[in-house]
């Protein structure tokens, strides 16, 4: 089935969904927003790896940044940080760089490695759109770290690939409902962006509250 343009989702919701599905849908299905010291200092670093789509030639290699991909099997569309082209006589022939490369797809972070899988996700995604687009197997990228300056190689297993359909499918199953996750309190609550929106403190004491009243009732 193919989606129109409006269904179609931005990559960079994949991220966001993953770290909490209802910071995602108050951002994407109702709108709030509020920038904090992270989101902006994150924006900052992908700004300047966005630069527009710039390409750049090394020796061997040809570096995109900014780059548009879409999997239109997926409905999803957006920009890699910066796919790499690196020529090798068994990688696919893409036509206007004539010969033919591998492609590795680069996302950048602000911060060091951290444990939730929400960027690999997202990179993950970035490389079946690149497959999709070009006809090519990508079985790895990289995760650049901005506060170690360092990358980390990503290999894209099954599991990851699997997982991509099925959280695409809980986000559009939530676009339909226009139904708003509950708050699931979770470390990164502390330096959410949404955290004034969400309130999950509040929500959380409400539920005691409740749970409390009912017991003594119950009693
Ligand atoms: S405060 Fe916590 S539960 Fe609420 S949107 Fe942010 S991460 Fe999600």
């Amino acid at each position: 089935m193919g989606y129109a343009e409006e269904e179609y989702l931005m990559l960079s919701e994949i991220p966001r969904y993953v770290f909490c599905p209802r910071q995602w849908a108050l951002i994407h299905l109702e709108q709030q927003w509020q920038d904090n010291v992270l989101t902006i200092e994150g924006n900052a670093l992908h700004n300047k790896a966005h630069d527009a789509e710039i390409k750049e030639k090394r020796r061997n290699k040809i570096i995109v940044r900014g780059m548009h991909v879409a999997s239109s099997r997926l409905g999803v569309s957006g920009a890699c940080d910066v796919v790499e082209f690196h020529a090798d006589t068994a990688g696919v022939y893409i036509p206007s760089y004539h010969g033919r490369y591998r492609v590795v797809p680069i996302e950048y972070k602000r911060g060091r490695p951290q444990e939730g899988e929400e960027y690999v996700l997202q990179l993950t995604l970035q490389a079946i759109c690149l497959e999709d687009m070009l006809a090519t197997d990508i079985p790895f990228g990289y995760l650049y770290h901005g506060e170690i300056r360092r990358r980390v190689k990503v290999e894209f297993s099954y599991e990851l690939r699997n997982r991509i359909p099925v959280l695409v499918q809980e986000m559009r199953q939530y676009i339909r409902s226009g139904h708003t996750p509950r708050v699931k309190r979770r470390k990164g609550c502390a330096n959410c962006s949404l955290n004034n929106i969400c309130v999950p403190k509040l929500n959380w004491l409400r539920s005691a509250k409740h749970y409390l009243e009912r017991r003594l009732a119950e009693g």
